[in-house]
């Protein structure tokens, strides 16, 4: 008989005295080993199944603002922080965005769209859009200071509109009838016919030597048929695609995202018209949607394992992209 076992120490055929990966191998019936297998395989298989579950964003390669609003912004900002008392009091929304707009308004900028009803003092506003001359005038008229923050590519609009008129061209503008841009445009030049969809290309005089210039964020799609409305009825179309850069290349930025994403979330303001473009541009391609705020975006949009594209129009702050791109990746 062999020496009986010590306190505390297993007979050596006691299992429980092995090694896990020895008690998984020693003998057993086929049911149990293709159990055993499974349990040994969990952890791996569960990590990859989460793995492929989770939600995944890839960025357009343009986000957040344009140099255009970047510099209105920062203009604006200045004057709001410049030490000076008198009031700062914008024409409209110094960015087609609420919340960037919202940040503004708690620094002291207000809003008000008509220049006779600012208060004497305070300094005026003209965003990034511009205006007609006629407020530049009352301004004057009213000794409020104007602090002008028109685009670069919104004035080249207005000089191209000046130069048709002048050229003798009967002027014609695509665009949006209420935006602001285009009631500056249609100021500067003094003239002018707004058409905003082929069917509006019938209130132009037949038989004219038409001159076009373009809201600078106009869809480029819908642009061909509204030319070839206006043709079918003038003598001769001269085009001046002042169509602005930026966000054409924002939209075509769109067309490949739509290749590498299966559901897009563009953010941006809902009246902002190259935002709503852009999502127009991805939703023909792909299922999309536009939001203003990360708190608009629904998880049941997503299915487990997709990538969401991020975009954004070009008065979308960076803060607020990122906010939606991390809340898309938490889910
Ligand atoms: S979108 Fe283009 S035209 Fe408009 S503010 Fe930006 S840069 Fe200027």
């Amino acid at each position: 008989m062999g020496a009986p076992p010590r306190a505390g120490a297993r007979a050596p055929d006691d299992p429980t005295d092995q090694q896990p990966s020895q008690i998984r191998h020693r003998p057993r019936g086929r049911d149990d080993g293709r159990c055993e297998e499974a349990r040994a395989d969990w952890p791996q298989t569960a990590l990859a199944a989460r793995e492929e579950a989770r939600l995944d964003t890839v960025r357009a390669r343009f986000t957040g603002p344009c140099f255009g609003v970047r510099d209105a912004l920062a203009t604006v900002e200045a004057a709001l922080d410049g030490g000076d008392a008198r009031s700062v009091v914008a024409l409209g929304s110094i960015v087609h965005n609420p919340q960037a707009q919202e940040r503004l308004a708690v620094r002291g900028l207000t809003v008000e769209r008509d220049p006779a009803r600012v208060a004497a003092g305070a300094r005026l506003v003209v965003t990034a859009h511009g205006a007609p001359p006629a407020v530049f005038e009352e301004a004057a008229r009213r000794g409020l200071e104007v602090v002008d923050t028109t685009c670069p590519l919104v004035r080249r609009v207005q000089e191209a509109a000046i130069a048709v008129r002048d050229s003798g061209r009967t002027l014609v503008v695509v665009g949006h009838g209420d935006h602001p841009e285009v009631r500056g445009v249609l100021g500067w030049a003094g003239c002018g016919h707004l058409v905003p969809t082929p069917e509006d290309a019938a209130s132009v005089p037949e038989g004219r030597h038409l001159g076009v210039v373009v809201q600078s964020t106009f869809p480029g799609a819908h642009l061909p048929p509204i030319l070839a409305a206006l043709e079918a009825r003038a003598l001769s179309v001269e085009v001046h695609d002042t169509r602005c850069p930026v966000v054409t290349r924002r939209q075509r930025d769109g067309g490949h995202l739509v290749e590498e994403a299966d559901v897009i979330v563009v953010v941006g303001g809902r009246s902002s018209a190259n935002t709503r473009a852009l999502a127009e541009t991805c939703a023909a391609r792909r299922p999309t949607y536009h939001v203003e705020t990360p708190d608009e975006v629904r998880r049941e949009w997503f299915s487990p394992g997709q990538r969401i594209g991020i975009a954004s129009g070009t008065s979308t702050p960076d803060w607020l992209v990122d906010a939606v791109d991390q809340l898309c990746r938490s889910f």
